[in-house]
């Protein structure tokens, strides 16, 4: 059963999507705000995003931002306008592909069918994106965007969560400032490697016992971090 999560707050064109992607043989589920297309990709895992650029809360650039954080779920952004900013926006952070308001909705249909053909979003992109992971005490789970150092709930900003969940799923090895602003921000020569510090301070006050002896997420000196679990 494939599923597409449909994110739009335009009651009419939600209903006219909904009917003829269930008529193709999806599950449909939808959302009508950024804060709730959010929740619901971590409820329900879906297969493919339908998303809106002008929603209530945050927009479909943020929703975007946010998902991409926990998964690679493919996503198609629907912008009202033609404009190049808002495709290459919505690119840059990590959307699939993009389709321009008003559109045909075979068109629509097809630009469905080839995101989904896209190898991680069947070989278990989304499902591994979501797996908890574990270094001894300390579980991590995207499904529900916690984090608990034995029975102790731990609160993180979500792009620390994304670092630290990257980390985790990389023990034992080095990574420079530039890879994991690469990983993170997908733009190496905007972000500052300096942000990687205050993150890795972030993730450091809530993962170690003192943080300035830290022994999970160490500093390798002229090198960049490695988290040892
Ligand atoms: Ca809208």
């Amino acid at each position: 059963m494939t599923t597409i999560l449909v994110v739009e707050d335009e009651e009419h064109l939600r209903a006219t999507l909904v009917y003829n992607l269930r008529k193709e043989g999806y599950t449909v589920q939808v959302a009508s705000s950024g804060p709730e297309a959010v929740a619901m990709v971590h409820a329900i895992a879906p297969d493919a995003l339908l998303l809106d650029v002008m929603l209530p809360g945050f927009d479909g650039f943020e929703v975007c931002r946010r998902v991409r954080q926990v998964s690679q779920v493919p996503i198609l952004m629907v912008t009202a306008r033609s404009d190049e900013i808002d495709v290459v926006a919505g690119l840059e952070l990590g959307a699939d592909d993009y389709i321009v308001k008003p559109f045909r909705i075979r068109e629509l249909l097809a630009r469905v069918r080839a995101a989904l053909r896209r190898p991680s979003s069947r070989s278990g992109g989304v499902d591994a994106a979501l797996a908890p992971v574990r270094a001894g005490d300390l579980v991590l789970e995207p499904a529900t965007y916690t984090v608990r150092l034995g029975a102790q709930l731990l609160s993180l900003k979500p792009r620390a969560f994304a670092l630290l969940h990257f980390f985790m799923q990389h023990p034992g090895q080095v990574f420079s400032r530039e890879q994991l602003l690469r990983q993170l921000w997908d733009e190496p020569f905007i972000g500052d490697p300096r942000t990687v510090d205050v993150h890795v301070r972030w993730i450091r006050e809530q993962i170690e016992a003192d943080p300035s002896h830290p022994q999970r997420l160490r500093t390798i000196r002229h090198v960049g971090y490695q988290f040892v679990g």
